[in-house]
């Protein structure tokens, strides 16, 4: 029962349910899309002998880290937002971007955070139906009125849409002055180049990137976004709306060196597609359909018995992955890539849970 004090809005909200962070170890943990590595040696180097200095504020809308971003991508520290975690980023779009009277539209099978925070800022929106093989009906995208939001690659299918195709729809989005948002949680997974590189060109453009997957820090919360002056001075109008500092000093230091040790970001992401590739033909082998992956996850129906018993049978033998309950993909599991190690170890469990079912 809630309690008689909530407000109606506390009281009507589905909040985001993420999966489980269990703190008991003999886990094959592959339900949140986190790196298996452990992130650069650097981050350790650059949070050693902090502490004395969390007396103090952070700096003022992270400056520092700012800039190293702005120098990777081409751009100027002021096309550069950065939150705690891109969750925080791409909650702070739908106040700064979208208006009630204009439904924003996102992919029907999407990342469900997107759902959550257009309820939360009382935006309505517009679930656009699948095509085929769940690709992204790229038209009906930006047919409507109001803004758009996608992440590319997609989750949980790990489909990606070619930059060109993410250019027709800023195009699009841009006739009409509304904003596309691009959440590119995965891009460092794909094989297209990032929209980053659009964002000179179209100024109602947002990129949102993430340090927890590619980088290794999910523990960390840090996002950031790229996009022109007048879109990053919205989000910073919403942000000291919020919390001022919602990057603290020791994410601002660790984001920072992972950022700039780029050698050790490319060696584990080559491990990870790598092994996503190995095991995505393991699948195949299996009998699963499995979508071709551009993420550090892949999206995969069993043929031998129902998703929601196979979710089961890997939860019994400490494999845990991701299933929904959603129409049109409760038949898939979303397995994150581990190490080499785990994969092979999880394609042997999905043989003896195969040979016992059938
Ligand atoms: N976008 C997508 C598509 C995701 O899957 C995730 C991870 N759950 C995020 C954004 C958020 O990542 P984070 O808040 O850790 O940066």
């Amino acid at each position: 029962m809630d309690s008689p004090y909530l407000s109606r809005l506390a009281r009507g909200i589905e909040p985001y349910v993420p999966g489980e962070q269990p703190t008991s170890d003999g886990l094959i943990k592959l339900n949140t899309n986190e790196n298996p590595y452990p992130p650069s040696p650097r981050v350790e180097e650059a949070l050693r002998g902090r502490a004395a200095r969390l007396r103090l504020y952070p700096e003022i809308d992270a400056r520092t880290l700012r800039e190293i971003i702005a120098r990777r991508e081409g751009l100027s520290p002021e096309q550069v937002f950065v939150g705690n975690g891109s969750d925080e980023v791409l909650s702070f779009c739908f106040p700064a971007f979208f208006d009630p009277e204009e439904p924003v539209r996102f992919p029907a099978v999407t990342y469900s955070f997107y759902r959550v925070y257009a309820k939360l800022f009382g935006i309505p929106y517009e679930e656009v139906p699948m095509l085929p093989g769940f690709a992204v009906d790229v038209q009906a995208m930006t047919a409507g009125r109001g803004g758009a939001i996608l992440p590319n690659p997609n989750a949980p299918t790990s489909l990606e849409l070619p930059l060109a195709v993410i250019e027709d729809m800023a195009r699009a989005q841009r006739e009409k002055g509304r904003v596309l948002v691009v959440d590119e949680a995965y891009v460092a997974f794909g094989q297209e180049p990032s929209a980053a590189t659009l964002v000179p060109r179209y100024d109602n453009l947002l990129v949102t990137r993430t340090l927890s997957k590619a980088h290794a820090l999910a523990g960390l919360r840090v996002g950031y976004a790229l996009g022109q002056r007048g879109l990053i001075e919205g989000l910073l109008r919403v942000k000291d709306s919020f919390n001022s500092y919602p990057v603290d000093s020791l994410a601002i230091a660790a984001a920072a060196a992972a950022l700039q040790d780029e050698d050790y970001f490319r060696l584990r992401r080559d491990q990870v597609v790598r092994t996503r590739d190995f095991f995505r033909q393991g699948l195949l082998e299996r009998g699963f359909a499995v979508l071709p992956s551009s993420a550090n996850f892949v999206f995969a129906r069993p043929n031998f018995c129902p998703g929601r018993e196979l979710f089961a049978a890997l939860r019994r033998r400490n494999v845990l992955v991701r299933r929904w309950d959603a129409p049109g993909i409760e038949e898939y599991l979303r397995i994150s890539i581990g190490t080499q190690e785990e994969m092979e170890k999880v394609l042997a469990i999905l043989d003896e849970i195969r040979a016992s079912s059938v």
